[in-house]
Order: C-alpha cells, then sequence, then structure tokens
C-alpha cells in the first residue's frame, strides 16, 4: 500500500519505502534464521554479517581510506559532542580545540567540550546563524588538538560547501544532518560522526569513520562505552550496539547504492533545494530565506512566509494547509519559527515537486 503521507521532517525522517518494505517482509523471519533481527543476539554470526555489510556498503559509498575505522555507536550525535573531546582533545598538551560555531548543533558540541579542555571560538561571534563566517576572520591556533565544525547546521539551515583549511591540524565534522548526501573526501578529516536517523536510517546509531592514529588519547574519565580505541578494537561490540538499527542502515545503504551512491544523491539534492529556493527567490519578498546564498543548505531549507520575519498567522495557514494535502512536519525549528522543508536523500524529486506546487498556489491566493 502506498503511503499518501509526505514527511519533510528534519529528523528521524522520511525512509525510503523499498527500505521499510524490505524490513516489514524480514521483520519476523531473517533470511533462514527462524528469528527477527530484534531478537538475534550481536554476537551471532548472523549479526556480524549484517554488522560486517553495513560497514562495507559505508566504506564502499564513502570512499573510507584503510587507515580509518568506523563504528556505530549509541548516544546520539549529542554523545558525540561529549565523545570528541573526551578522546581527542588530549592529542596535544594544551588540551584546547578550536571551534567553529555557525548554529545550535555547533553551539551545543562547543559548550560540552568546555568541559574537558579549552575551547576556542575561532571567529567573531556572530549576532544570528546565516552565515558563514569568512575564512579570513578566523583565528586558529596551531597548537589546538583538532578543528570542529557542523557541516550542516540542521536548525538553521546553513550548510559548508567547502572543506575547511586548518594547516595540518586534525579536522572534525558533526555530518548528522548531510552525511552521504554527497561525496566527501574522508583523507580530508581526522574524525567525522553522524546520527543516522536524518540521511541513512532510523535514530539509535551514530556513525563515527576516525583515523586509526588518532585513537589511544582518551582522558582517563572517558566513559569506556565512549572510548574509541576500545569500540574499534571491539568492531563496535564492547557493549550490545543498536542492533536493528544498524540492520536499517545497512539497507538505507543498499538502496544507495542501487540509486547511484553519493554522487547522483548530490545531484538529486541539488535539484530539489533549487526547487524550493527558487520558489523563495522569485517570490517578490513573500516568502524568505535569511541564510546568505553561498551557504545555503541543501538538506534543510528554512524560510519565513508573509514578510521577512515572518506572518505567524499566515504561517500558520501555510502549515495547515500542506498538512491537509498530506505534506506533515514542515514547522521550523521553535527556536527559529517559520517554516523548514527538510529535503533529505529519501524525500523524492516528486515529493519536493508538490510542496512547490503548493507554495506557488499559496504565495497567489495569500499574496
Ligand atoms: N548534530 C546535528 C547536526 C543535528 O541535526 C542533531 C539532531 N538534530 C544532532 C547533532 C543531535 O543528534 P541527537 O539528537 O541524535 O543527539
Amino acid at each position: 500500500e502506498q503511503k499518501q503521507t509526505i514527511n519533510f521532517g528534519a529528523g528521524p525522517a522520511k525512509l525510503p519505502q523499498t527500505v521499510l518494505l524490505q524490513a516489514q517482509k524480514e521483520l519476523l523471519n531473517f533470511g533462514s534464521t527462524g528469528i527477527s533481527v530484534l531478537e538475534m543476539s550481536h554476537r551471532s554470526s548472523d549479526f556480524n554479517k549484517i554488522l560486517n555489510k553495513t560497514e562495507s556498503l559505508l566504506r564502499e559509498l564513502l570512499n573510507v581510506p584503510d587507515n580509518y575505522k568506523v563504528m556505530f555507536l549509541q548516544g546520539g550525535g549529542s554523545g558525540q559532542f561529549s565523545a570528541v573531546p573526551l578522546n581527542l582533545i588530549g592529542l596535544k598538551e594544551d588540551q584546547c580545540a578550536d571551534y567553529l560555531v555557525t548554529g545550535t548543533w555547533s553551539a551545543k558540541a562547543a559548550k560540552e567540550a568546555e568541559k574537558y579542555g579549552k575551547v576556542n571560538i575561532v571567529h567573531p561571534k556572530l549576532d544570528s546563524y546565516t552565515k558563514i563566517p569568512d575564512s579570513s576572520s578566523w583565528t586558529l591556533n596551531p597548537s589546538a588538538s583538532y578543528v570542529y565544525y557542523c557541516c550542516n547546521e540542521t536548525v538553521h539551515g546553513v550548510e559548508y560547501n567547502f572543506i575547511p583549511e586548518t594547516n595540518g591540524v586534525v579536522l572534525v565534522s558533526d555530518m548528522s544532518s548531510n552525511f552521504l548526501s554527497r561525496p566527501v573526501d574522508v583523507s580530508k578529516f581526522g574524525l567525522i560522526f553522524a546520527g543516522a536517523q536524518k540521511n541513512v536510517g532510523c535514530a539509535g546509531v551514530t556513525v563515527v569513520i576516525v583515523r586509526e592514529d588518532l585513537l589511544g588519547h582518551a582522558l582517563k574519565e572517558c566513559p569506556i562505552v565512549l572510548d574509541y580505541k576500545v569500540q574499534a578494537e571491539m568492531n563496535s561490540l564492547y557493549n550490545t550496539p543498536p542492533c536493528f538499527s544498524i540492520y536499517i542502515m545497512g539497507l538505507v545503504l543498499e538502496w544507495i547504492k542501487n540509486n547511484g551512491g553519493s554522487a547522483a544523491m548530490e545531484t538529486l539534492n541539488k535539484q530539489k533545494s533549487s526547487m524550493i529556493y527558487d520558489i523563495i527567490g522569485t517570490s517578490n519578498g513573500f516568502y524568505a530565506c535569511p541564510v546568505d546564498t553561498a551557504c545555503r543548505s541543501r538538506m534543510n531549507v528554512p524560510f519565513r512566509v508573509g514578510k521577512k520575519e515572518g506572518d505567524d498567522e499566515l504561517e500558520k495557514k501555510f502549515l495547515d494547509g500542506a498538512s491537509k494535502r498530506g505534506m506533515i512536519s514542515l514547522k521550523g525549528h521553535r527556536s527559529v519559527g517559520g517554516i523548514r522543508a527538510s529535503l533529505y536523500n529519501a524525500v523524492t524529486v516528486e515529493d519536493t515537486e508538490a510542496l512547490a506546487t503548493y507554495m506557488k498556489e499559496f504565495q497567489k491566493e495569500h499574496q
């Protein structure tokens, strides 16, 4: 049965229909095991196959070099806000780290890191999270243990379309909301992490890709489940991993591979996001996106309706009308208001066209 609802949620988000159908088909009896993945021992050879398949698909899709470990951990992106400094701030004597703060999520990460070492925000503080400060204004500290940034700020719709130059300092990136939405040169990074529940699966598992030589520097107070060296050596099986979420991620990665991989995802994501930004740009101010055109996210498109700062009444009408057409979860994050359309990999061109058509009709009716 085809679903009628289109989910534009920021995460947990839409999953490909074929993935859900496959999971449904296999739910009661996985392969010839006679049991569900939900019931399977994480030490069984059947689960090991699932884990290995998920890892090798990920390595293939992102071209992960051999000197990187891939881990599937719990605690979400927020867990990594702690795990990153706990594991890496001790890389150098000074125990300090450089942070780029361009939205809610990097701000939270920087605040958490302050518990474990010195944090330097490398650019003048932003009054609003609508741009990436020009790199000429950054003061990077050469003795920092790492430089951290959030590649796509999910709340504010700010995305880096370049890799920051750190002059040899280890680079760490939170790619939770644009993971596998485009190709990425993993070799430029010391560490990449991403929660699965936006582009690559359901909630419960967080991917960590880390260069091997960065392992083994954890602070002594680092909780063992967050210790990269321990988890890497144990193949993510120090403790019970989120088995079902890893299985779902495997299905999603297979779907990405069958649909042309990260390069094909990028083409589609460009096309989908341009569709919505074009309508905003040609609406004579009826729709407004506050984000600098140079760093507008292809994943999360935030906009206001009616006037630049938004007309609350009209925005409520917009959301009600969308919901009548089966388009849900378009409300902007509570901290910024307005509308946010999240266009992750599983959101199709047709889904996006439905939104585009609605936006045009709504403007005609209400301007
Ligand atoms: N980083 C980014 C970019 C996010 O969008 C989110 C969640 N929306 C997080 C981190 C936090 O993830 P979690 O809720 O899984 O801890």
